[in-house]
């Protein structure tokens, strides 16, 4: 039987506020183990949280960065459960009223098609502590420095379909919540988390199967892997005439697989109810219009403008716009080399790309700057250098050789494009190579790539390819 997968994620994105949630005590990461959990945090008894009003500016321009509709009350909710890491015994949340209500994003897979995917809702929460269970012996230690940091969570509707475009989300989302600044998404550190919710069900079933969830999962390429398993392995269970528990899973990312944590717990099992010491989150239109007026371009619209102004082909606009760092570097080059856009992207997606991966770089890091890459197309694109030696400039200029310029005069890289040195050479290759001339005029012109070949050997590549094809072309006819 063939299954098709069905996946929905559930987002943790840690809001990039200075304080907590609910109290002043600082977010910063890294800091010793419980010296930013405050009375508030810790759920004291006599304490009274009051809402930090950044976050709830953070979360309006989340909702309308994914055009979801802003509710103008929500309401924070308790979610009881008990958790050492948990001291107040309850979670402040959002259930029934979420400050963000439906929205859309849209992704591009790898072969340019595009698909909207629907957002739920997005909903405001504290974080909580957490459990460190490899540093002490036969104990678990707890640092409450996370508790009450702010969180939005993002629930996608379950639209996707496949690993490939649950990546494509999250990473759509991750450039989305960076580019609105309000959040560092900063997978290592926890502050951009992913659940996935993934069932399988007969092709053509209208009906979704049964879904496990997958907690906890810290990277893109881990999501992929763990989804990946968990589907085979359902379908696996399926095939075998088993049912699918509904349960939560954990990925072990060492073994490259899933296990089962526990079962699924209901809602009702957390027994929600308003919490009665915070008032309901009121907005106007005021509020909202003064946020959506500091919105930057966002990746969506920056796609658009660079297929527009910049005549990029889908793919190319989408992979540029979609990373901040080379959506900059990309618009900084261009401004040096006006007419070049579509190879600057070429470059940019190939060579630079390949350099910044190999080297594990940040795009702001890289040695080839924006300038150095524009005027490195320049040359390409007067005839100084060809595409091919422009490689070998490029090296160069990632090991801070020097400039373009310099790199070209002193490697001694300027192409060949003297008509009569070139025929030169050409004249002795067709001299010392009868046999081939002979085989080109019975009619295998395929064999003019070896003619070819001759001449960038002989001149180390720097021969202009065209006129090397022109000359060659006529004398071999001769
Ligand atoms: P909970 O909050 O209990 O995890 P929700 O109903 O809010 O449950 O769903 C959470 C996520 O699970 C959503 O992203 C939703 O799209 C996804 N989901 C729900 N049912 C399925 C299913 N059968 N297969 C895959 N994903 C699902
Ligand atoms: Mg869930």
């Amino acid at each position: 039987m063939e299954f098709e997968t069905v996946i929905g994620l559930e987002v943790h994105v840690q809001l990039a506020t200075k304080s907590k949630l609910f109290s002043a005590a600082a977010t910063t990461f890294g800091a010793e183990p419980n010296t930013q959990a405050c009375a508030i945090d810790l759920g004291m008894p006599g304490v009274l949280p009051v809402t930090n009003k950044e976050a709830i500016r953070m979360a309006v321009k989340l909702g309308l960065g994914i055009d979801g509709e802003i509710n103008y009350e929500s309401v924070f909710a308790r979610k009881n459960y008990f958790y050492p890491d948990l001291p107040k015994g309850y979670q402040i949340s959002q259930y029934e009223l979420p400050i963000v209500k439906g929205g859309h994003l849209d992704i591009y897979l790898e072969d340019g098609t595009k698909k909207t995917i629907g957002i739920t809702r997005a909903h405001l929460e504290e974080d909580a502590g957490k459990s460190l269970h490899e540093d002490f012996h036969g104990m678990t230690g707890i640092d409450l420095n996370r508790a009450s940091t702010p969180l939005v969570e993002v629930v996608s509707e379950p639209d996707m379909r496949s690993a490939e475009e649950a990546v494509a989300y999250l990473k759509t989302l991750h450039t989305l919540v960076r580019h609105l600044e309000i959040s560092d998404a900063n997978m290592q550190e926890g502050s951009f988390r992913c659940d996935a919710n993934v069932s399988v069900r007969p092709r053509g079933e209208t009906k979704l199967g049964t879904r496990t969830e997958i907690k906890n999962i810290n990277s893109f390429r881990f999501v992929e892997k763990a989804i990946n398993y968990e589907v085979e392995r359902q379908i696996n269970v399926l095939n075998n005439g088993d049912k699918i528990t509904q349960e939560t899973r954990l990925y072990d990312s060492e073994k490259n697989e899933t296990r089962s944590m526990r079962s699924k717990e209901e809602a009702e099992d957390y027994r929600y109810f308003p919490d009665p010491d915070l008032l309901p989150i009121i907005i106007d239109d005021l509020f909202i219009d003064a946020i959506r007026d500091t919105l930057p371009e966002l990746p969506q619209q920056k796609f658009q403008r660079f297929q527009q102004e910049y005549k990029l082909p889908a793919y190319e606009a989408n992979t540029l716009a979609n990373n901040i760092e080379l959506a900059k570097y990309f618009e900084d080059t261009v401004r040096h080399a006006k007419n070049s856009a579509k190879s600057i992207a070429n470059w940019m997606l190939g060579e630079l790309t390949a350099h910044i991966n190999r080297d594990n770089l940040e795009t702001i890091a890289c040695p080839v700057k924006p300038q150095h890459l524009a005027m490195l197309i320049k040359r390409i694109e007067d005839n100084t250098i060809s595409g091919k030696i422009a490689k070998t400039v490029f090296e160069a200029l990632w090991n801070k050789e020097g400039e373009v310029d310099e790199i070209i005069a002193n490697k001694g890289l300027k192409q060949i494009t003297d008509n009569t040195e070139i025929e030169k050479i050409i004249d002795t290759i067709i001299k010392n190579n009868p046999k081939q001339v002979e085989q080109f005029k019975t009619g295998n012109e395929k064999i003019i790539g070896y003619f070819i070949g001759q001449v960038m050997q002989t001149t180390q590549g720097k021969a202009n390819p065209k006129q090397v094809n022109d000359i060659l072309q006529t004398k071999l006819k001769d």
